[in-house]
């Protein structure tokens, strides 16, 4: 996974944004195997996407959810993709065994 390193990306809130499988990273931010394994996951999902269906759905299913809880990092930790990636992270072979479309099941 290509990684760079930078004072923009992703934002204040968080310290890495893999975009279209590149991951981002803040300076200062320790790289662990569970962060990568973390984008990893999200990789897979953008690839069962088509990627661009995948940050679709993540917009608008963030959006929902916010308005559902009206708090915006409450809304991110219940985007299916995020949930899935957070619950699988410290699983490092996780992606050996992950069955295909399996961020579906992490959808209430
Ligand atoms: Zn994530």
């Amino acid at each position: 996974m290509w990684m760079i390193r930078n004072k923009i990306l992703p934002g204040r809130r968080f310290a890495a944004i893999n975009l279209f499988g590149v991951l981002f990273v803040k300076h200062g931010v320790k790289i662990t195997p569970m962060l990568v394994n973390h984008e990893k996951i999200h990789t897979a999902q953008m690839l069962e996407l088509l990627v661009v269906f995948f940050y679709l759905w993540y917009v608008v299913e963030w959006f929902v959810r916010y308005l559902q809880l009206r708090d915006w990092m409450k809304a991110y930790y219940q985007i299916c993709f995020e949930r899935e990636a957070y619950a699988n992270e410290a699983n490092l072979g996780y992606l050996r065994t992950r069955r295909l479309y399996s961020f579906w099941k992490w959808m209430k």
